[in-house]
């Protein structure tokens, strides 16, 4: 006798559901995907319980024809595919046809919905699967659909459900989401009537951010934007400063559709690297645009894993692209934090204009001569005795007298504020009431302003001709005024007061200049007279013996010279003075407890490693010159704002807050 059967359709509905509908939050997801692909405008959801009472989810989108409204309820029937290789060109979000059933299977349902403006509509009302009611009536074009009593008809599932807040909070998710993702649509959510997320549905991305993560966060946000042959990517990064201690607030957005990437998740990480702290990550938003034959999203029963064919160019781009966002911004932390809706953006505004400006007019001279002095430079040792001082002025090119006569000109300006000198002189701080001096300073950057601007903007438009991406240097060009406690440079612009923590920044400038030198370590290898011997573990020695390779490629030839014992016979000369033993044995550590080693990882972790070790440390008095050539080596790094192990550098006070701070403007 046979005793294999198809199940029916009612068991069936029930399986699916158990994949489906995991909790409330599941349905909410389901009809939001049903209303967004309907087109609608307006999307409004209220939950009573956590959703388990109810869940109803009203769109003003095309609605469903009364003939179909019962057929949307069996399993696979769906409007958004009708062939298989739609399957492969999929731009709704829905397209599996199982929602419906699923959500009816375990649930009360009642749906109304016209799709049509003549006000003609049906309503029918289905419980576990069966249909109770279905009648002609009458509503305005939309859909109506309310979810009652979800699991009343299986109770082990309802034993899972956590408390009514938790529920909650995986729905609130979802609103998130699906609002980060379409900020075209107009979302409310209301609990037990009172509105938890309401989003104005006007394309303002940045909107929904600060109506999700608050305006303080939608305030630290940069601009994300490029385009490649194959993709388009836009949205928002949050800068360095704004970091959570989960990824959750991490979104991608795929065409529309909310998903969760690992790839991209890696890429947009490395991006930020050495920006953020350990353990901190960013808020960021980055909505991917790509033909729909590049993404499958036929991978995952929630729909929220996708597959992309060409992965590695899209990580690549993702990553170029926020690198390039970050690099060009200035992002030097606030000491003050502003409070919502206060008057200063003016001023923010005005200091960041400001640096860009004042920087992409001098930075191709300044990069030329770093280049041209790179070799002569120990970077160990701060003294300017190479060639620099602190009054080191970019060589005279084209565009280089503006920059020089105007850095003539700030530096009278600073002097004559009182700033310029060093130790014991009075910081720049004038008696004139805070208005004249705002106005002043309006004043005097005019003439050279404009003058500035049109310059970095032929440069631009050059170097956009050349192929070459513009690089927009951010970093103010500062003077300084003293060191407090041998640990925390003071120096000042037009803008404001900065405070810098000399071991970060030395440790920065290090890290780059070590990191350059890692690029290419063998050409600087030099022999040793008396080679330096290492010993190991037993363990550690056999482990060593096979990864001594790694070495060679960071410059160093180690030899294992029989049992325990391993001798070095070269190095680069560039390696910390003093400390090239100490060095190698901390890269030997490195070598050992690393699970892959990659050429990559081996140059940034050597890097950082020498960058510790040769760098000034706190409570230690610099002299005048030794400072103003850390200052001016800082602006010079590619990114000045954090040290390699993501601490912050500078810390800035504005003008406008150091006048707030003491009342001059309230
Ligand atoms: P899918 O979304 O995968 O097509 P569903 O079971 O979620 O499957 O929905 C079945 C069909 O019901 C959809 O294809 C769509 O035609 C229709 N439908 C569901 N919800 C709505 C809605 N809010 N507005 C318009 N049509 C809807
Ligand atoms: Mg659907």
């Amino acid at each position: 006798m046979a005793k294999i059967k198809v199940l029916d359709e009612h068991i069936a509905n029930q399986i699916a559901a158990g994949e489906v509908v995991e909790r409330p939050a599941s349905v909410v997801k389901e009809l939001l995907e049903n209303s967004v692909d309907a087109g609608s405008s307006r999307i409004d959801v209220m939950v009573e319980e956590g959703g388990l009472a109810s869940i109803r989810v009203l769109d003003n989108g095309g609605g469903i024809e009364p003939d179909d409204v019962e057929t949307a309820f069996y399993r696979h029937a769906t409007s958004k595919i009708a062939h298989g290789r739609d399957l492969f060109q999929i731009t709704s979000l829905g397209f599996r046809g199982e929602a419906l059933p699923s959500i009816a299977a375990v649930a009360k349902v009642e749906v109304l919905t016209s799709a049509s403006d003549d006000g003609r509509a049906r309503r029918i009302v289905i419980e576990g699967g069966r249909l109770v009611a279905h009648e002609d009536a009458a509503a305005q074009q939309g859909t109506d659909f309310t979810v009652r009593e979800l699991f009343y008809n299986t109770p082990a599932r309802l034993k899972y459900m956590k408390t009514i807040q938790t529920e909650l909070g995986h729905i609130s998710d979802v609103l998130y989401r699906m609002a980060l993702s379409h900020p075209e649509i107009a979302f409310t959510l209301r609990h037990n009537g009172n509105v938890l997320l309401q989003t104005l549905g006007n394309g303002d991305l940045l909107q929904v951010i600060a109506a999700v993560y608050g305006t303080s966060a939608a305030k630290a946000m940069l601009v994300l934007e490029g385009e490649s042959l194959d993709y388009r990517v836009s949205g928002f990064i949050s800068k360095p400063e704004w970091t959570r201690s989960s990824r959750s607030a991490i979104s991608t957005v795929v065409n529309g559709r909310f998903v969760r990437s690992f790839g991209l998740n890696q890429a947009l990480l490395k991006a930020y690297h050495t920006l953020l702290p350990i353990n901190r990550y960013p808020l960021t938003v980055l909505r991917l645009e790509m033909h729909p034959s590049l993404v499958d999203v036929n991978v995952h029963p929630a729909k929220l894993e996708v597959r992309f064919s060409k992965e590695a160019e899209l990580y690549q781009f993702v990553e170029e692209t926020v690198r390039a966002a970050l690099q060009q911004q200035v992002l030097i932390p606030k000491a003050v934090k502003r409070e919502p809706g206060s008057k200063e953006s003016k001023s923010i505004i005005q200091e960041q204009f400001h640096f860009s400006k004042d920087q992409a007019v001098a930075e191709p001279q300044e990069r030329a001569v770093h280049a041209a002095r790179e070799d002569l430079d120990a970077p160990a040792t701060i003294l300017p005795e190479h060639g620099t001082s602190s009054g080191y002025r970019p060589a005279a090119a084209d565009e280089a007298l503006s920059a020089v006569s105007r850095t003539d000109e700030r530096d009278e300006r600073t002097a004559r504020q009182g700033g310029a000198g060093f130790t014991g002189q009075q910081s720049g701080i004038r008696e004139a009431a805070a208005s004249t001096y705002k106005l002043e300073v309006e004043e005097r950057r005019t003439p050279y302003q404009q003058e500035a601007e049109r310059k970095a903007q032929q440069l631009a438009a050059e170097q956009a001709l050349q192929g070459a991406a513009p690089e927009i240097p951010r970093f103010p060009e500062l003077t300084l005024i003293g060191q407090h406690h041998g640990t925390y440079l003071i120096a000042q612009n037009d803008s404001g007061l900065y405070l810098i923590d000399q071991h970060a920044a030395h440790e920065r400038i290090n890290y780059e200049y070590y990191y350059g030198k890692f690029g290419n370590p063998a050409a600087a290898s030099q022999e040793l007279l008396l080679p330096i011997t290492l010993e190991f573990t037993p363990s550690d020695a056999e482990k060593l013996k096979s990864r001594l390779h790694w070495f060679e490629q960071a410059g160093v030839h180690l030899e294992h010279f029989g049992g325990q014992t391993f001798r070095v016979t070269s190095y680069p000369y560039w390696l910390p003075k003093g400390e090239e033993s100490d060095v190698i044995e901390e890269m030997a550590e490195w070598v050992l407890q690393e699970k892959t080693i990659d050429l990559a990882k081996l140059r940034e972790a050597s890097s950082i490693m020498c960058s510790c070790r040769a760098s000034i440390k706190a409570n230690q008095k610099l002299t005048e010159r030794e400072a103003s050539v850390l200052l001016q080596r800082l602006g010079q790094c590619k990114q000045p704002y954090t040290c390699p192990h993501g601490r912050p550098i500078v810390v800035s006070f504005s003008t406008y807050d150091l006048e707030k701070l003491f009342k001059r403007v309230m």
